[in-house]
């Protein structure tokens, strides 16, 4: 049968090229192919045209630091009108010039998501360089502010922090630095082994045991500052134990893919494949190469890569699951939570460890 959405989003790196060169960076040195020139700014409007008559109402660039690409905006202000919701990532760098701060807040956004590695100077510039803390949040304090002089409440201003070592004792101070700046949601995300993070390994990387602790920090700190947008990988079985524990709600959000159902991303050259993630663990090599220049929607949803993606990560739930431990054994599976069944290191057992031991404690209460 064949799958066609009737909506979907993509996630979308327009360049290359970053400013910076963070020690955490997931692209740098990643098994991907990014040598090949990206996409023109005609092909990526034409693109988008198209494709906007076919179901796309979502793209999301990332980079590469899309602000250095110097006819981003152009791209964006000229496929406004074609009515997909727009929105970016960016290390917030440059922000700091007001001609170009002008220039986005005149491009109807609907989020602008910020990259803040850390809470103080010393956590943040040790992964992103020296100075840069200080310069991403008088970004954001002039993103903020403009946006407020002009009478507007798009874009929503999200800061987005991957926890490290270097830091993660102090995540409830983001949430207290994202209400100074005045932003309205919080994105944390875990730590990718992948490109230069696996060379920083022991400076980066959490415990089991630190992981399972800030995950409790973080879910008290969504409760508390609920007016905040907070997304992070909640995993239920961990919010279980924390809501036994300390009396915390379970979140509203389920972890649930949405790869190659209503999402799909685009390398800079045009490359398009389901996941990033399924791309940097090789499953892509068996198939021929789409690109989203060349391809319509019905196409790329069928194509052998896609229905192969599918059959991986949304076959049965006994199958996908299998060798993913304790989900293999958690009544949430599938109702509340469908974590990411995929592996960097295909053929291993997965194990999501923060789940394993709050199973583990809430066994031992029981
Ligand atoms: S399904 Fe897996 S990740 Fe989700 S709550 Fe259960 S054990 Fe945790
Ligand atoms: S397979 Fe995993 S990384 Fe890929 S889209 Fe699904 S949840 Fe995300």
């Amino acid at each position: 049968m064949l799958h066609i959405p009737d909506a979907y989003m993509l996630r979308w790196e327009i360049n290359t090229e970053c400013n910076l060169s963070c020690i955490h960076c997931c692209n740098a040195d990643s098994s991907i192919d990014r040598s090949n020139p990206d996409m023109s700014m005609n092909d990526i409007i034409s693109t988008v045209q198209r494709l906007s008559q076919e179901g796309l109402r979502r793209i999301h660039f990332l980079g590469g630091e899309p602000l250095l690409r110097e006819d981003f905006l152009e791209i964006c202000t000229l496929c406004a009108p074609f009515g997909v919701d727009l929105s970016f990532n960016t290390n917030g760098l440059f922000l700091n010039h007001r001609n170009i701060l002008r220039k986005v807040l005149d491009i109807p956004f609907s989020s602008i998501t910020i990259s803040i590695d850390g809470v103080d100077p010393e956590s943040h510039d040790t992964i992103r360089g020296k100075g840069t803390f200080h310069r991403v949040v008088n970004a954001i304090k002039e993103l903020v502010e403009e946006r407020k002089r002009r009478g507007e409440h798009r874009p929503l201003v999200v800061i987005q922090s991957t926890l490290t070592r270097l830091w993660h004792k102090r995540v409830s101070e983001l949430f207290i630095l994202a209400r100074e700046l005045g932003v309205q949601g919080i994105v944390i995300n875990n730590l990718a082994l992948e490109g230069r993070a696996k060379q920083h390994e022991n400076l980066l990387s959490l415990s089991k045991e630190e992981e399972f602790w800030v995950a409790g920090k973080i879910l008290q700190n969504a409760y508390e500052y609920s007016d905040l947008v907070i997304k992070s990988p909640f995993r239920t079985k961990v919010a279980l134990y924390y809501r036994r524990a300390l009396g915390i709600p379970l979140p509203g959000i389920p972890m649930n893919c949405p790869g190659a159902i209503n999402s799909a991303y685009v390398l800079p050259d045009g490359l398009v494949v389901p996941c990033v993630v399924a791309q940097i663990q090789g499953m892509g090599n068996f198939f021929s190469k789409l690109r989203i220049q060349d391809v319509n929607t019905e196409a790329l949803w069928n194509s052998a890569y896609f229905t192969h993606f599918r059959s991986i990560v949304h076959g049965p739930i006994e199958d996908v699951y299998k060798n993913v431990h304790p989900c293999n054994k958690c009544g949430f599976l599938g109702n509340l939570c469908k974590p990411c069944p995929l592996n960097l290191d295909p053929g291993a057992d997965i194990v999501v460890s923060p789940c394993k031991l709050a199973m583990e404690r809430l066994e031992s209460c029981a």
